[in-house]
């Protein structure tokens, strides 16, 4: 009566993820969640400019190769 196995192991290690570099590497951040995706580059820069002036965050544009989208990304060294 018990149907408790659910012994199914995905191989979701490979490509998107957390963790991996590469493009999957632009899409996500290092929690694992999806960055925000803007549709154009003129949307991410018009977000860029309003999350440096309020907030003070230096956030620079980048296409991602992942999605296609845009997102937003530090660049500290
Ligand atoms: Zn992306």
């Amino acid at each position: 009566m018990t149907k408790a196995r659910r012994g199914r192991r995905r191989q979701a290690r490979t490509g998107a993820g957390a963790g991996t570099s590469g493009p999957a590497r632009e899409h996500w951040r290092a929690d694992g969640s999806p960055k925000t995706r803007f549709p154009t580059a003129a949307d991410a820069n018009r977000a860029s400019l309003r999350f440096r002036l309020e907030l003070g965050a230096d956030l620079d544009p980048y296409q991602c190769r992942l999605c296609s989208g845009w997102h937003l990304g530090t660049h500290r060294d």
